[in-house]
């Protein structure tokens, strides 16, 4: 049964366009898709790599900055290398609140507005991100850097939509806002809380947003860490889109200290999964073990490196050097 699009708009400003906000049907399938990483660990030559994540998602000719990278410059440094031209980029997600996803916001917004003003100028977050996070003392609110960040990126002029829900924001392209966590998943790293009522409780980063894909193929999912979990995301996205078949897991899957048996559980919910593009904070012996339990091969899990990309209808680019695989 799809579920019913809670899309719950916070306009910190009054936002024109208002046709690119509306919530529609979740029927179409996009036609032509392609995700090129941005920002993760590993790179190709002349590309910097960092602990962070980013990805171009391009579909049907809208473009899409997905995450921005832990370092200021990296992700602006990283598309001039790769002759990617940010400044038509409209649309930028912001997964979570982590700084290395948020890192290159405000370099990018400031220098791609200098050649088109609304450039990154929408910027979409899962409700819960601006929520503080406290140490274990319950006393320090400054682990949490992202209100003051938004503050920054308003005064740039831009637009903040924050979601309570699943959002078609391009043709057969949505954000599936706060993820419902029907699977006892817990990829991330401890150690921060958030107030519900006047307890403190482990932070299980309820912001957490991924983009999610209706192709004829199946289903494509972007993630930046997958702090709700691949498992509660796959289970959203095919919700969300009425379509049970999984093609694609693409970004960080925050699997890298998990024990086998994570591992296991997570490739039985993910059966049936053609390609997993696997960046970031997945982990390389994670996604080897993945690649095996699923049945897949070098060509379709592959370890993304900056500038490798995927498209739908031809798989992995997996780059220059990752690529020569024989
Ligand atoms: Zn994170
Ligand atoms: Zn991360």
């Amino acid at each position: 049964m799809k579920r019913l699009m809670a899309c719950l708009v916070l306009l910190l400003t009054c936002f024109g366009g208002a046709g690119a906000w509306a919530a529609s049907g979740g029927t179409h399938q996009a036609q032509d898709v392609r995700v090129t990483i941005l920002s993760t660990m590993l790179t190709d030559y002349g590309t910097l790599g960092e602990w962070g994540f980013a990805a171009l998602v391009e579909v049907d000719g809208r473009r899409i900055l997905f995450d921005t990278g832990g370092s200021p410059d990296v992700v602006l440094r990283n598309a001039e290398a790769l002759k990617i031209d940010l400044s038509t980029v409209e649309d930028v997600v912001i997964s979570h609140f982590h700084d290395d996803h948020t890192g290159g916001l405000l370099t990018l917004r400031k220098a791609l507005m200098q050649k088109n003003p609304n450039a990154l100028s929408r910027l979409y977050v899962g409700e819960g991100i601006f929520s503080p996070r406290y140490m274990k003392d319950g006393k320090s609110e400054s682990a949490n850097g992202f209100p003051a960040l938004a503050k920054a990126y308003l005064e740039t002029g831009g637009h903040i939509q924050q979601l309570s829900g699943p959002s078609e924001i391009a043709t057969g392209a949505w954000l599936t806002g706060p993820v419902p966590r029907g699977h006892a998943e817990t990829n991330w790293s401890p150690g921060l809380f958030v107030k519900s009522a006047a307890e403190l409780v482990p932070d299980t980063l309820r912001e957490d947003t991924s983009l999610v894909i209706a192709t004829a193929q199946g289903v494509v999912i972007v993630t930046g860490c997958g702090h709700a979990g691949i498992m509660n995301i796959a289970d959203d996205a095919k919700a969300m889109t009425g379509d049970a078949r999984l093609y694609a897991v693409i970004g960080g899957i925050h699997l890298f200290a998990k024990p086998d048996a994570v591992l296991v559980e997570t490739a039985a919910r993910l059966k049936g999964l053609s390609y997993l593009f696997a960046a970031h904070c997945t982990g390389v012996e994670a996604t080897f073990r993945l690649r095996e339990l699923l049945g897949l091969d070098r060509r379709t899990a592959v370890v993304a490196a900056v500038g490798s990309s995927f498209t739908l209808g031809k798989g992995i680019d997996a780059g220059e050097i990752a690529g020569w695989v024989g």
